[in-house]
C-alpha cells in the first residue's frame, strides 16, 4: 500500500501517519521528521535546509526530492510529502520507475484559526521525538517529555510570527496540487476536526472504502 498524507502545517499528518503505519505495518516516512534529524546532526542536507525551516519556509524541490528517493522502501504512509507539483511528478516517476503506484492522496483539511491553535500550543522532545500539546496532550509534568524527562521545546517554525504566513502559503501551494490530485482520481478529502480518534475514524472508513 502506498499512501500520501497531505494537509497544513498543524492538522495532524504526523499523528495520523503513526497509526497508520502501525495498524497497516507501512514504513512512516516523515521529511519534516528527517529533515530536522538532519538538522541536529548538522548533515550537509541539515545545514542547507535549516534556514528554510526556521522561517516557515518550503526546502527547495530538488533537496527534498533527493531526500525523498534516498528512503524510498517497500509500503509506505509519506507525510509531508508532496508539498509542490515538481514533487508529486517526481514522486510519480519515482513509483512508476519501481512497477508500483500510489493508492491513495489523503488530504487533511481544517479551519485557518484551529490550525494556529493546534500549532502553536505544540511542544516537541527533541531526542524521543515525542510530540505534546499544551491543551491537547500535555506531559504529565509541565514542560518535561514523560519518557526521557528532556525539557520540551516550541519548533521555531510554530511561533505565531511564523505561523500566520506559513499558512498563508501552504493555502497557495497546496491547490495547484490538490488539482493534479483530483484529475488523476487519487485525492480523498478528509475533515481533521475533533479529537485523534475521531480523525482515526474517518481515515479508516476512508480506507475501507478504498
Ligand atoms: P513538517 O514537520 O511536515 O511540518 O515540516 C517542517 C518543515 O520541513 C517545513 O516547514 C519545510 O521547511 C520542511 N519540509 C518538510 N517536508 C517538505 C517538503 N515535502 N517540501 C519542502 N519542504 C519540506
Amino acid at each position: 500500500m502506498y499512501y500520501c498524507l497531505m494537509g497544513p502545517p498543524g492538522v495532524g499528518k504526523g499523528t495520523q501517519a503513526v497509526f497508520l503505519s502501525e495498524k497497516y505495518g507501512l514504513e512512516h516516512i516523515s521529511t519534516g521528521n528527517l529533515l530536522r534529524e538532519a538538522v541536529r546532526q548538522k548533515t550537509k542536507l541539515g545545514l542547507q535546509a535549516q534556514n528554510y525551516m526556521n522561517q516557515g519556509l518550503l526546502v527547495p524541490d530538488n533537496l527534498m526530492i533527493a531526500l525523498v528517493e534516498e528512503v524510498f522502501q517497500k509500503g509506505f504512509i509519506l507525510d509531508g510529502f508532496p508539498r509542490t507539483v515538481p514533487q508529486a511528478e517526481a514522486l510519480d516517476s519515482l513509483v512508476k520507475r519501481k512497477g508500483l503506484a500510489l493508492d491513495q492522496v489523503i488530504l487533511l483539511t481544517l479551519d485557518e484559526e484551529e490550525l494556529v491553535k493546534r500549532l502553536t500550543g505544540r511542544r516537541v522532545a527533541p531526542k524521543s521525538g515525542r510530540v505534546y500539546h499544551l491543551y491537547f496532550s500535555p506531559p504529565k509534568k509541565e514542560g518535561v517529555c514523560d519518557e526521557t524527562g528532556e525539557p520540551l521545546i516550541q519548533r521555531e517554525d510554530d511561533k505565531l510570527e511564523i505561523v500566520r504566513p506559513r499558512l498563508q502559503r501552504y493555502f497557495v501551494e497546496q491547490s495547484p496540487l490538490t488539482a493534479y490530485y483530483k484529475e488523476k482520481g487519487l485525492i480523498r478529502e478528509i475533515s481533521a476536526e475533533g479529537s485523534p480518534e475521531e480523525v482515526r475514524q474517518r481515515l479508516e472508513e476512508c480506507l475501507k472504502k478504498n
